[in-house]
């Protein structure tokens, strides 16, 4: 990314040149192979997902681009801490959240923030929705953007910028004769990218296998790395037999890859155990049937969060009793565990058939 950000500085270099040196032409050559060389340059260092958005090479966010970024948008100047915070209450990706704002507000300068700390454009309903919501200060309206968004990503799975972009911003709607509506889904993407790429759902879009109504809860990798059973170790000195009550999935760069949801249902669990499953989410999908996902890199998606077969959990990590990363799953039948690969079989079953 640094390397990207120093040819764009010299291509506008050279842009301002234009106009003094009078080799008008040689130097549009040379910002034109400049330009190629930056793009080939910046793709290099990112991961392109199936619906093409830009995703953040380390998975975190980046400090500096989202506060530089943010610094020339106008009223969301100085708003990166807030971002983070409110995403983080909602479960969402705050780099995807920033961008939407920036897009949305055109860069920090539409009425709607300027006069009404309305990032979001959200209509008051006392009015029959006809203006604006005003709201006294940036950071209520942000949380209100944000509880929206929440709706939008996480009850509805609208994952990705183009999942988002189609109830934004309907590409044909009758609302826009000039057919604005389809620059969302590219200047969204490049925005994201501008503030250092995506940090969630990365994997997600095409990439997430969901058979029926049931998805495999770790789209970067199908591999089990250790199955349900006894196991005997030896604890201090002594050989025991000791229940593992879930499998391990895991393999090649899981770590911070994200987790999702094995089935529609409520998160009634989302906390941190330090000397066992570490950061983990239970998912309550009625019928006696419970999911646990162990080990998350930070804390997952907040309690009461309604999920659908393969919606966002949190990212996979290493955190509690754990030697390495990996998604440890259990299933729970009535309170009692269960051999999960009698429910994860049948996707990668149902996978192989298609
Ligand atoms: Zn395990």
């Amino acid at each position: 990314m640094a390397k990207k950000m120093v040819q764009r500085k010299i291509v506008l270099w050279l842009g301002g040149l234009i106009g003094i040196s009078g080799f008008g032409i040689i130097v549009l050559v040379m910002i034109v192979v400049l330009l190629i060389v930056g793009i080939a340059g910046g793709s290099a260092s990112q991961t392109v997902n199936g619906g093409g958005s830009y995703c953040s090479v380390t998975g975190e966010v980046n400090h500096d681009l989202m506060d530089s970024t943010l610094a020339g948008a106008g009223k969301l100047a100085g708003t990166k801490d807030m971002i983070i915070q409110l995403s983080s209450e909602k479960g969402i990706d705050p780099v995807l959240f920033a961008a939407i704002a920036i897009h949305e507000t055109g860069y920090g300068t539409s009425n709607a923030i300027v006069n009404k700390n309305n990032p979001g454009g959200l209509m008051n309903p006392a009015t029959g929705s006809r203006e604006l919501y005003v709201f006294d200060t940036l950071e209520e309206g942000l949380r209100g953007m944000a509880n929206t968004l929440h709706n939008r990503i996480i009850k509805d799975g609208l994952v990705t910028i183009e999942d988002l972009g189609s109830v934004y911003a309907p590409v044909g709607a009758g609302n826009d004769p000039n057919g604005l509506n389809g620059h969302w889904v590219p200047n969204v993407t490049s925005i994201a990218e501008e503030l250092g790429g995506l940090t969630m759902n990365c994997e997600q879009g095409g990439d997430v296998l969901i058979v029926g109504d049931k998805a495999w809860p770790v789209p970067s990798t199908k591999t089990i790395t250790s199955v349900y059973g006894f196991r005997t170790i030896k604890v201090n000195g002594v050989w025991q037999s000791r229940l593992h009550a879930g499998v391990d999935i895991a393999g090649g760069n899981v770590n911070g890859k994200p987790i999702v949801s094995y089935a529609a249902g409520v998160v009634t669990k989302s906390q941190n155990h330090a000397g066992g499953w570490g950061n983990h989410v239970v998912i309550d999908h009625g019928g006696g049937v419970q999911t646990l996902y162990a080990h998350m890199i930070e804390k997952g998606v907040p309690v009461g969060t309604q999920v659908n077969a393969g919606s966002y959990l949190g990212r996979v990590g290493s955190t509690g009793n754990s030697t390495g990363p990996h998604l440890h799953f259990e299933v729970y039948v009535n309170g009692q565990t269960v051999d999960p690969m009698l429910y994860l079989t049948p996707i990668l079953a149902g996978a192989s058939e298609s």
